[in-house]
């Protein structure tokens, strides 16, 4: 049974959306209009304006004048403000998670306890940065020739005004990764939310300034086909924060690079390969493959699309995976049983409608699932499918669905070659009980996260972004400061 809305829900989706500029919600200056559709019933839920030539302009300019403030901000205050946000996101918790499930077909359990908990948690990992960031001093190794001395230092400073481009799989979550990175370091920022999903991220605005961030630090601006690029190439931003999909990701660089070589971090999916070595337990298995390819239906650039099994163990495995997904609850995201719900766009599940007749034109075994369900909503089965090679589509085309699809292999040298033989690497997963074994393969898979016996858990404690084609620069853990802030040398004679 689905849940009932909250008021502040039902209130909050009959607003007149717009922009977030200057610390306020304004009206945009075009008069189109996004339709915000509910992907589990097919209805339009909340209409939001798209940004005009001018309102960009204006938002960056809001934006530059939020730098000029937030930078001088004492970073205690910048990890105050942040800490205060995610108390924020907290109390607010039912209502941004039943707006991001409406918005995107997330599982509410998932909204709940995943997009609008982990974010805060997130946020607290940030804050606790703001008071961290430090250069080093440094000895010069020129001999003095006069009796002079040398010393040298650097700073870290921030960059400046920075751009967010979050997608629709995760756009609370992801919206908090980029505006916490861009505000811990003393950047402003302006976040473009996907078309599918501009909601939540316009009442985090809101939240933040309830916390005490000042007009400017953050904007939101909204749009369709052109905004992101008219973003990026403002004189006046300095760095670009995407993450999507790789062909996007590719012009977003090549953008940036071409505006004034702004700055680019470009975390982009790719199809990321779990090898299970022989000694695997099948239950075990299964349980992994259900959370590196299923997790809310596969949209997760993490996810896992290329699963490599030994051939001894393959048809165990994938004969327990297809019981098991028979037995998923499929239901409305609003649902708190559900178990498995709809894609976030109708556009996203007609292109996996082509990616399973592809399957089928390539003669690959579709052993579960492998069409779209009828009705309203953008329902799609939980796929399994048995590849004939490696280079099948499905084994080489991201399909960012519920759909995995497997290859046997004989030899450990064949499983490494296997999961190499991608022009991505994002991450990647290999399950065993040999420590040993698995010490010894690490160093040999391309990914720029490799986790055992797990996959898809992120941990702001732990550097995330992509190596090979899936993308430029790391997120979380200490190294996204590099990323956000310009390297400032200072060398003094004395
Ligand atoms: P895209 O990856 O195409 O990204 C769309 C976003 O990028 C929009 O906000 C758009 O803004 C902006 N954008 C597009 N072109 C440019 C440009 N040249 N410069 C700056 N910004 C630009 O996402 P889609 O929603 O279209 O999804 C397409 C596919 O991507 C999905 O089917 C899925 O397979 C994959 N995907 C992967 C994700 C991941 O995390 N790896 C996340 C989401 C989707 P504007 O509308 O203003 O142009």
């Amino acid at each position: 049974m689905s849940i009932s809305l909250l008021p502040a829900v039902q209130a909050f989706l009959q607003r007149d959306h717009g922009l977030f500029i200057d610390g306020r919600a304004q009206v945009a200056g075009s008069d189109r209009k996004l339709e915000v559709i509910d992907p589990a019933s097919g209805e339009v839920i909340a209409r939001v304006g798209e940004a005009s030539p001018a309102d960009i302009d204006a938002a960056v300019a809001s934006a530059r004048k939020g730098f000029a403030q937030w930078s001088q901000a004492a970073p205690a205050v910048r990890g105050a403000v942040l800490l205060k946000l995610a108390d924020l996101l907290e109390s607010n918790n039912e209502e941004l998670a039943q707006i991001e499930t409406l918005q995107s077909g997330k599982l509410i359990q998932i909204s709940r306890h995943f997009e609008v908990a982990q974010a805060a948690h997130f946020l607290r990992y940030y804050a606790g940065w703001a008071t961290k960031i430090g250069g080093e001093t440094i000895t010069p190794s020129l001999p003095s020739f006069n009796g002079e001395k040398y010393t040298a230092f650097t700073l870290r400073e921030p960059i400046g005004v920075v751009v967010g481009i979050v997608p629709w799989n995760f756009s609370t979550m992801i919206a908090i990764w980029k505006l916490a990175s861009a505000l811990v370091t003393g950047c402003s920022v302006v976040i473009k939310p996907s078309e599918f999903t501009p909601l939540t991220i316009l009442r985090i605005a809101e939240l933040a300034v309830e916390a005490g961030l000042p007009a400017g630090a953050l904007n939101v601006v909204t749009g369709a086909g052109g905004v992101g690029k008219a973003l990026i190439e403002h004189p006046q931003t300095d760095k670009v924060s995407f993450t999507g999909s790789v062909p996007t990701g590719l012009a977003v660089g090549q953008t940036a690079m071409a505006a004034n070589l702004t700055r680019a971090t470009l975390e982009l999916g790719g199809k990321n390969a779990a090898g299970f070595l022989p000694d695997v337990d099948v239950e075990k298995a299964v349980n992994g493959i259900i959370e590196a390819g299923f997790l809310h239906s596969g949209q997760i650039c993490a996810a896992a699309e290329r699963f490599y099994v030994h051939r001894s163990q393959i048809h165990a495995i994938t004969q327990r995976l297809c019981e098991r997904l028979s037995q998923l609850k499929i239901s409305s995201p609003l649902d708190e049983s559900a178990e498995f719900g709809p894609v976030t766009n109708k556009q996203h599940q007609a292109k996996l409608g082509q990616l399973f007749a592809k399957a089928r034109a390539e003669n690959c075994t579709i052993l579960h699932g492998g069409q779209l369900i009828d009705g309203p909503g953008c329902y799609v089965e939980p796929t399994v499918i048995l590849a004939n090679s490696a280079r099948d589509s499905l084994m080489t085309e991201e399909t960012f669905g519920p759909v995995a699809t497997f290859l046997a292999y004989d030899s450990e040298e064949e499983l490494v070659e296997l999961m190499n033989d991608s022009p991505y690497g994002l991450s990647a997963s290999l399950w065993t009980n040999d420590l040993g074994k698995a010490m010894r393969l690490i160093p040999q898979i391309q990914a720029g996260t490799l986790w055992v016996n797990m996959h898809t858990l992120l941990d702001p404690a732990v550097p995330f972004g992509g190596i090979k084609a899936s993308g430029v620069g790391r997120e979380f853990g200490g190294a996204f400061i590099e990323d956000y802030t310009e390297l400032k040398s200072v060398m003094i004679r004395y």
